[in-house]
């Protein structure tokens, strides 16, 4: 059965992801089990979507439901999920996020972004930050920084530039007049898990503002309760312009958006849009999933468990460790040496967890993640780093 499995996946997939020597064929909460019948303790959370942990019944009975009444239902109407999820997302969003756009994934919740950005003030150019990580797409990888992703498809999208984060006289030296927008997420999370400080954050809505920019906030890794907060901008108290958001949105089904302010201009009938967007499988999906998380008070749990986490690998002495860091439930464990046989030793221990670049041990549980679980994780991570 294992062999068969990959051999089939190898002969058929195109080829473009690195896979993993391991079959994932059923999860509960955040446990994941293999074709073997074997445990994992899963601090990869499908790369951050699986906020809620997995086979939520919620989730599950809104999908089946709402799959038996009605899955394709494009915006061209209107429809009763979608209208309860689009109020019920607001509800949770940063206040003066009023609208939204509902699209299928992170990358194209970025573009959307992006596009309103120059549709908005008429200026042609987005800047950008070193090591930003906002998706595969032409567009948002012009706004990636990693130049592995970017080489092989130059030309890319002109009109992009990159500054160092958390340096508020980087950014205000490259804002003018022919500024859209500047994009950042509030904690870099592919780039290394940086999170943005509260000035940064704050630095980059003045200069936005004093510029006739706007300002884009990353959010679809750090949305939904990531990093204790249900949107990482929270924490400094500002609203951005655009928000693009995805992974945990809709408790794993593919969805993305993008929460918008009224100081965004000319978004009439047909200058964008997408054949799924706000699809009602999707948006039923999303409304049992933000109900699941205000019931379990998801943000507090990821604060509380996130801090106890970061703490007990702090604690950790292994002189392979330059620095612990996170957000919540978005913690990185930077390295001296490189990453990837760490990971391939603690899947051997049973627990699965994310490279961030080539030196940083990345940990994404869902945040109904056990705290027996987390000593278990750092036992192991403890163990392995040790060797
Ligand atoms: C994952 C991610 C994206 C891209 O989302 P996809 O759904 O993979 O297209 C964009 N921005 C950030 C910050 C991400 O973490």
């Amino acid at each position: 059965m294992t062999h068969s499995i990959r051999e089939i996946e190898q002969r058929f997939t195109s080829g473009v992801y690195p896979k993993r020597d391991l079959t994932l064929v059923r999860g509960k909460d955040a446990t994941v089990w293999d074709d073997e019948g074997r445990a994992y303790v899963d601090c990869v959370g499908g790369q951050g979507v699986s906020t809620l942990g997995h086979a939520n019944e919620a989730v599950a009975r809104a999908i089946a439901e709402q799959a038996l009444k009605l899955i394709s239902c494009p915006e061209i109407f209107y429809n009763d999920t979608r209208a309860q999820f689009e109020a019920l997302l607001i509800s949770i969003l940063p206040a003066g996020l009023e609208r939204v756009y509902l699209c299928n994934s992170g990358a194209e919740a970025v573009e959307a972004a992006i596009k309103f950005a120059r549709l908005s003030t008429g200026r042609p150019n987005i800047v950008a930050t070193v090591r930003a990580f906002h998706g595969r797409t032409l567009g948002a990888l012009s706004a990636t920084y990693e130049p592995k992703y970017r080489e092989p498809f130059q030309p890319l999208v002109p009109g992009f530039s990159h500054v160092p984060y958390n340096n508020i006289e980087a950014l205000a030296a490259a804002v003018n007049d022919q500024t859209a927008a500047v994009l950042i997420e509030a904690v870099q999370g592919e780039g290394g898990v940086h999170p943005g400080t509260p000035e940064y954050l704050r630095a980059a809505r003045e200069i936005t503002e004093q510029h006739g920019a706007l300002l884009i906030v990353d959010e679809v890794q750090t949305g939904f309760a990531r990093t204790g907060r249900w949107f990482a901008v929270e924490h400094s108290g500002i609203a951005p312009d655009l928000m693009p958001m995805g992974k945990a949105i809709a408790g794993g089904v593919p969805m993305g958006g993008v929460g918008i302010r009224p100081t965004v201009k000319n978004l009439a009938p047909g200058v964008h849009g997408s054949t799924f967007g706000g699809n009602p499988l999707a948006c039923a999906a999303g409304i049992a999933s933000i109900h699941e998380m205000k019931r379990l008070d998801l943000p507090r749990q990821a604060a509380e468990k996130g801090a106890y986490f970061k703490e007990r690998l702090e604690e950790v002495n292994a002189p392979v460790i330059r620095e612990v860091r996170g957000a919540g439930l978005l913690i990185g464990v930077e390295l001296k040496t490189k990453v990837a046989p760490y990971l391939r030793a603690l899947q051997a221990e049973g627990v699965l967890a994310l490279p961030a670049g080539l030196n940083v041990l990345r940990f994404l549980p869902p945040a109904v993640i056990t705290y027996e679980q987390i000593d278990f994780v750092v036992e192991k991570t403890a163990k392995v780093l040790a060797a």
